[in-house]
């Protein structure tokens, strides 16, 4: 499948042919829900008609072969002279050669024909009959199965084109590929069989076995079932031995001689008085008138696939070996890429950047909560963020009075790139750029926000006495106004430039690391607007990001310098402290989505008496990602003021997050 999917992708398909999805499933058993996960994952698609299709034809041969072999009228008429026994397909896959006997059925459509001599090897000791061609001038026939009846070799046939002749010679010719791979499965059965005696003794007796050319199955006597390790010693023993590329010796011998060589008889098989030997050098040495590889080395390698009891003290074993296998192989290491990309995919869930959304203290540069984790070298990501907070607030004390009715909009652009390229001999390094444009306006949410309160029972503290909707954001101190604003103002906000520096990250899975962060916020917005503090701040923080199975754990803290604000400049604390925690949670049933919840704390921002401007604060958020498209993921959130009202009552939180890794 991933070879398929590197195809459809090199030539800008997104839909892989059914027919692969088929084989996952009939050849491997690879579910087919978990195929379309995978898929659906990669962004392809396969036609789910033309899985029935095949499906369905699969049924109907079946069915068609069944009523074959239990139609009993077949009036076979004699064309020439034989026995019509002569195989001749251990050597040969293809002959010239004449009809014997054919009966053709009711519908005209079919027929049964015997030959003079024929390659086709007929079903017996498990070993699948040969499908190929029967053809001359007048006819082309599809010979779909081989069977003994009688002691002749008949052969199964459907009429493709022409009209059935068989007085004329036809050329015949088996499906060469079919059996090169039969070939292989029947000889790996052979080690099996002789690896489970190493392993278990005599208690092992072959009591069933079947060979096609996808897959071989054995059946053999044991009390108990095959541990995982037992498994895959024999699978590893197997392995090794056909590495030893022995060539596969045939003896034609008397059974008695046979049996003083101690060659394995298998169950149920009757012999003639001449029986065939397949003798694999120190490995196997087994009674069989199968097909075989001429050397071992051919096999490549065998992949147990199943092993179960079918019977009390029966236990079966199903495999596959050469190409099947390493297609497996293929799959299962596609499938554990795929998984472990989207548990890093989850890990991606796991960023909570929320921003302090009153606006007197987003002006500052207090850096949102990022992961203890950098971005890889070379992965960029792209995030819009969107903070939506309605205030309404309205305090008093001692002589400073405080408004903000209103709405303030908050969109960040945030873009992360992981160094390619040690800086000062720094390893994991990561850089970036927040550009926020901030809006201050009368809004639309006062409505909305009084039911959400009502319906939770929350206090609605000083949103009744304000008219809805409209934007009043004032500041007034010793009997002055020191900062007005009653229009709308839309403007770019202080673009910050980070720097993060992974410190150590002690798991290969990135399950407990650390990373150094520390930002610039430039002087890029207007203070009078509320849009930036107008001052340069600078940042430096620690955090940590820690998994444990579905919980992911982020949390750090540090230190905000401010720097020199063009608006109350000479309350504005020089020094800020601020810590963060936050936790997410991956429910296993939806690997598309996270849940999350996230302390946000800090000290207070301003010397003032006003709790809203002058106290610490802590709010929570509390909320969600969903991961859509790919490499899409959309987190919502809801914050809200646990200790003081610092926080207005209730603001929302939006991000898209993009990110692209190379
Ligand atoms: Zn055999």
């Amino acid at each position: 499948m991933k070879i398929e999917v590197e195809k459809a992708e090199s030539e800008n398909k997104t839909e892989i042919d059914a027919s692969v999805v088929f084989k996952l499933g009939d050849t491997f058993g690879f579910p087919r829900d978990l195929t379309e996960v995978i898929l659906s994952d990669k962004g392809f698609t396969y036609s789910s008609e033309g899985y029935d299709k095949l499906m369905n034809s699969q049924k109907e041969q079946a069915r068609g072969a069944q009523k074959f072999g239990h139609d009993a009228k077949w009036e076979f008429v004699n064309y020439n002279q034989g026995s019509g026994d002569t195989f001749i397909g251990f050597n040969e896959f293809c002959a010239k050669t004449k009809v014997l006997r054919a009966g053709i059925s009711d519908e005209g459509d079919r027929a049964k024909i015997v030959l003079e001599k024929s390659p086709f090897y007929a079903e017996s000791g498990g070993q699948i009959g040969d499908s190929g061609t029967i053809s001359n001038a007048n006819m082309k026939l599809t010979v779909y199965d081989t069977k003994k009846e009688e002691g002749q070799i008949v052969h199964y046939c459907e009429l493709i084109e022409g009209n059935f002749n068989f007085d004329k010679e036809v050329d015949v010719e088996i499906d060469q590929e079919k059996r090169f791979y039969i070939r292989k499965n029947h000889t790996s059965v052979h080690l099996l069989q002789a690896e489970l005696k190493k392993m278990f003794g005599e208690n092992v007796q072959q009591s069933g076995s079947y060979v096609d050319h996808e897959r071989f199955r054995f059946d053999f006597t044991l009390n108990k079932g095959l541990t995982s390790e037992q498994i895959k010693e024999i699978e590893s023993n197997l392995f090794l031995q056909i590495n030893k590329s022995e060539e596969v010796i045939i003896h034609e011998k008397s059974l008695e001689e046979a049996k003083k060589m101690g060659a394995i008889a298998p169950f149920g098989e009757k012999y003639g008085d001449v029986v065939r030997i397949i003798d694999i050098p120190n490995l196997s040495m087994e009674f069989c008138g199968g097909t075989h590889v001429d050397n071992i080395s051919e096999i490549g390698m065998i992949k147990i696939i199943s092993e179960g009891s079918i019977a009390s003290g029966i236990r079966r074993i199903e495999g596959i070996c050469s190409k099947n296998a390493f297609d497996l192989f293929l799959i299962q290491d596609y499938t554990i890429n795929k998984i472990s990309t989207s548990l890093k995919t989850k890990k991606n869930l796991a960023d909570v950047v929320v921003v302090q959304a009153n606006p007197l203290i987003q002006l500052h540069g207090l850096p949102p909560l990022e992961k203890g984790i950098v971005m890889k070298s070379g992965s960029t990501s792209a995030n819009v963020i969107l903070d939506i907070t309605s205030n309404s607030i309205s305090e008093i004390e001692q002589q400073e009075q405080i408004i903000l009715d209103g709405e303030t909009y908050r969109l960040n652009l945030m873009f992360r790139h992981g160094l390619t390229q040690p800086v000062f001999g720094m390893k994991g390094v990561e850089i970036g750029i927040d550009i926020p444009f901030v809006s201050h306006r009368g809004g639309t949410l006062d409505g909305f926000i009084r039911n959400w309160h009502d319906a939770f029972g929350l206090t609605n503290s000083e949103r009744d006495q304000f008219q809805d909707d409209q934007l009043h954001y004032q500041y007034r101190r010793n009997g002055a106004t020191a900062f007005r604003m009653l229009n709308t103002s839309n403007n770019i906000g202080d673009i910050r430039l980070s720097a993060a520096w992974q410190l150590a990250c002690r798991r290969a899975d990135e399950t407990d690391c650390s990373a150094l962060r520390a930002s610039l916020k430039l002087p890029s917005g207007k203070a009078k607007k509320l849009s930036g503090s107008g001052g340069l701040d600078f940042s430096l923080a620690h955090s940590t990001t820690r998994t444990y199975q579905r919980y992911t754990f982020n949390y750090g803290g540090g230190l905000l310098l401010n720097g020199r604000s063009d608006l109350f400049d000479e309350q504005q604390k020089a020094l800020v402290g601020f810590a963060n925690a936050g936790v997410n949670y991956q429910p296993g049933r939806f690997p598309w989505m996270v849940l999350k919840a996230q302390l946000d704390s800090h000290s207070a921002m301003y010397d003032s008496a006003l709790k809203n401007l002058g106290s610490d604060s802590v709010q929570i958020n509390i909320g969600g990602s969903v991961r859509f498209a790919n490499k899409m993921v959309l987190d919502i959130g809801v914050v809200e003021d646990l200790v003081t009202s610092t926080v207005p009552d209730v603001a929302f939180h939006f991000a898209l997050r993009m990110q692209h890794q190379q």
